[in-house]
């Protein structure tokens, strides 16, 4: 008999793939399947960073790189840090990894294990909630409101710290829920943690820039007296539509990055060359791709709030940012899993249930709006049109 480990039973996974999967599937055998459910642009990574990857093969960079990533690239990430938060940082405490979601499992690797405590965002990002699981530490979950946009209240979070409390994961803009943490929020949060010095912060900024109606970012990297225990995570595959290149970054405080660097070595050794010099282009290169999209996104999001408010029983507050909107359906008395699957099987529309975001999701379901206009307001009238036939 094969025996697995014990943490493998614990293991949660993210369910946007599987959607994606039967989505394909229900679309291989012919059915018309209009995609809302994975997160990912539906725009091509822009040209000049195509070529920077091709020209950095053709130059013959086949090699490994230094596991933290070449230094020209962590230099292009301090610069951007610098130009669009406003912070400096050093180029040491950067690591460039395969995929957001490399800083996410080695942070939470870092501090988890039986006893330990770690707070994420419910509803929020799944694979916080199963690499907590995985690691055997408790996950507890802060809760995310409908009535405040889905920003967390900084007074709430606080009270979920206690002594066992290792780290904390804040997510904004957020996926599932486009929430925006506004920066008076912030500053209330941050003043709070100075009375937990025992607790680090892993800050997910991989929406960072995609903000609308004038919003700024606020990064956890401004608060200096929490710097020491901040790591902050971003990455390409949002902001440049390169989410199947796997780049992304983290920033470590000193005391953590040489066991990030450990994990790397142990884990995948570095990130593909030539996608290296893709980031650098990418970063030091024209930003009107980046612009371009986002008018996109944010044009998009003013019609699909509109049409999801139309449906009986559904109601959509604002997102501010990311592409993602999070309506509450309880008004349809159906719950988020059979609205996920009755409306892929019945009206070819794939939505992913916000169960999927952890327990607090239920009564929503999420809409990415990384699709075309014309398909969200088609989406839309195959939604109504199922749900009245019953
Ligand atoms: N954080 C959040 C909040 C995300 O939504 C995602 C991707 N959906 C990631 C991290 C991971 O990004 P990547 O694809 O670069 O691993």
């Amino acid at each position: 008999m094969i025996q697995l480990a014990t943490a493998m039973g614990r293991l949660g996974t993210e369910s946007a793939f599987e959607v994606l999967a039967r989505a394909n599937a229900l679309a291989a055998s012919g059915k018309d399947i209009i995609n809302l459910g994975i997160g990912q642009p539906d725009f091509k990574t822009p040209d000049h960073i195509v070529d920077a990857a091709a020209k950095a093969l053709k130059d013959g960079h086949h090699g490994y790189t230094p596991a933290n990533g070449i230094p020209e690239l962590r230099q292009a990430v301090v610069a951007d840090i610098a130009k669009y938060r406003g912070v400096e940082v050093d180029p040491g405490n950067v690591m460039i990894v395969p995929g957001g979601k490399v800083t996410m499992f080695f942070a939470i690797s870092m501090f988890g294990e039986p006893g330990a405590e770690i707070i994420y965002p419910n509803p929020g990002f799944p694979i916080y909630e199963s690499v907590i699981k995985y690691s055997g530490a408790t996950p507890v979950p802060m809760p995310l409101h409908e009535e405040t946009s889905y920003a967390f209240d900084a007074d709430e979070v606080l009270s979920l710290i206690t002594a066992k409390t290792r780290l904390l994961i804040l997510n904004t803009p957020s996926n599932p829920t486009g929430g925006v943490v506004p920066r008076s929020e912030m500053d209330k949060l941050a003043a709070g943690l100075e009375n937990h010095p025992h607790v680090c912060i892993l800050s997910d900024e991989i929406y960072a820039r995609m903000l609308y109606d004038g919003r700024d970012h606020v990064s956890l990297l401004e608060y200096d007296h929490l710097r020491p225990r901040t790591i902050l995570l971003d990455g390409w595959s949002k902001t440049y539509a390169m989410t199947g290149w796997r780049m992304g970054y983290g920033v470590w405080p000193d005391a953590l990055i040489e066991h990030a660097i450990r994990l790397s070595i142990n884990c995948h050794s570095c990130v593909s060359a030539s996608n290296q010099f893709a980031g650098i282009a990418a970063l030091e290169g024209p930003q009107d791709a980046v612009d371009h999209m986002v008018t996109a996104f944010d044009e998009r999001r003013k019609v699909i709030v509109k049409e999801i408010n139309s449906i009986p029983g559904f109601s959509c507050p604002e997102p501010g940012g990311a592409f993602y909107a999070f309506p509450n359906i309880t008004g349809t008395g159906i719950s988020s899993m059979d609205m996920q699957n009755k409306l892929l099987n019945d009206a070819g529309v794939a939505l992913i249930s916000g169960t999927s975001f952890g327990h607090l999701g239920e009564g929503y379901i999420r809409f990415s709006y990384a699709n075309s206009t014309e398909n969200i307001i088609a989406a839309v009238r195959r939604i109504k049109a199922c749900l009245a036939d019953g």
